[in-house]
């Protein structure tokens, strides 16, 4: 079997488009554009990188973006006064902090800070725990992405046996819920699971969220299996650039699984697309109206 590829870049610059589109809408109804505040501290290149990213993504849907850049010297204090008063602007719907921050700040304490109607990353433990009951919540962007792609696939996951790797706040933990809450079977592995290798071969649907590089093996896919990567590793090359790899072993699993994600270009392009979907839904939520359909 050769599987097909799945295309997050596609499938999230149809998702950008559309909220594009509803941005329009919600202008028109409010006068105002939904706004998403950036908050950067210190210069860690892969942070920035994915900074700018969102910062851009944010104009191209015609949302206000207001950037704060703070040096890597800012002090847990002036974190907070700053959350508090994005919390306050009400020309701001969802608030992102930038993780991983310097070790002197506390990341749990800015997270909480947050108000949670603002939380687009869907961090904050109201979140988590709406999540956790079934409530409605803002959902990280990435496991949402993930479970986007994977109805694409599927359809209907009802029943099917999903194994995800990792039990991250921000990764593993949520997918797992979003897996449950869509009647999936749901198996969520760690670094302490006996026979890693017996436990994803049962699986209809893998998500592999662990960081490190090209773990899960070919032989390791039940045939017919759809398989979602989340890892970004970069290993080596003899060139010095490095290059980007996923969790997954993509040319053997391409051999067993009906449909694999591809690292880059899978996952990746979602987690942005998805900021852009929970920054719209905030925004509608905090000017008291219906969340906007079919996203
Ligand atoms: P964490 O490091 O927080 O979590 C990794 C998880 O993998 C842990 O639960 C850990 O288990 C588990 N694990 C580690 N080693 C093994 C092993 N040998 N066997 C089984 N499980 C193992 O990472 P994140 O969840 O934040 O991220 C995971 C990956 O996804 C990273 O590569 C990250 O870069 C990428 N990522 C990609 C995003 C995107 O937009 N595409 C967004 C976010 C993350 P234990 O709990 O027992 O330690």
């Amino acid at each position: 079997m050769t599987a097909k590829v799945i295309d997050g870049k596609a499938a999230g610059a149809a998702i950008r488009q559309a909220v594009a589109a509803r941005v329009g809408e919600f202008v028109q109804r409010t006068g105002r554009a939904p706004g998403l505040a950036t908050v950067l501290v210190g210069e860690d290149p892969a942070s920035a990188v994915y900074v700018r990213s969102k910062n851009r993504a944010t104009a191209e849907a015609g949302m206000a973006g207001f950037a704060h850049n703070l040096p890597d010297t800012t002090s847990q204090a002036e974190l907070l006064d700053l959350v508090a008063a994005l919390n306050a602007d009400d020309r701001v719907d969802g608030i992102l902090v930038q993780l991983p921050l310097p070790p002197q700040i506390d990341a749990e304490r800015v997270i909480a800070a947050i108000d949670p109607a603002k939380d687009v990353d869907g961090f904050h433990p109201i979140n988590a725990g709406r999540l956790a009951t079934g409530l409605e919540s803002l959902v990280p962007c990435t496991p949402l992405g993930c479970l986007h792609l994977i109805k694409s696939e599927l359809g209907n996951i009802a029943g099917l046996d999903a194994v995800v790797i990792g039990r991250s706040n921000i990764v593993g933990k949520p997918m797992a819920l979003l897996l449950l809450g869509e009647s999936a079977t749901v198996t969520i592995a760690h670094s302490k699971t006996r026979d890693l290798p017996a436990v994803v071969r049962r699986a209809d649907i893998v998500v592999a969220a662990v960081g490190r590089p090209e773990m899960v093996r070919g032989d390791w896919i039940k045939p017919g299996a759809t398989v979602i990567d989340v890892g970004i590793n970069r290993v080596p090359t003899e060139d010095g650039k490095g290059r980007l790899v996923g969790d997954v072993a993509f040319d053997e699993a391409a051999q067993v699984a009906a449909a694999v994600s591809p690292v880059p270009g899978g996952v990746g392009p979602m987690t942005i697309a998805m900021l852009m979907r929970n920054t719209l839904v905030a925004a509608h939520r905090r000017a008291g109206l219906a969340d906007p359909e079919g996203l």
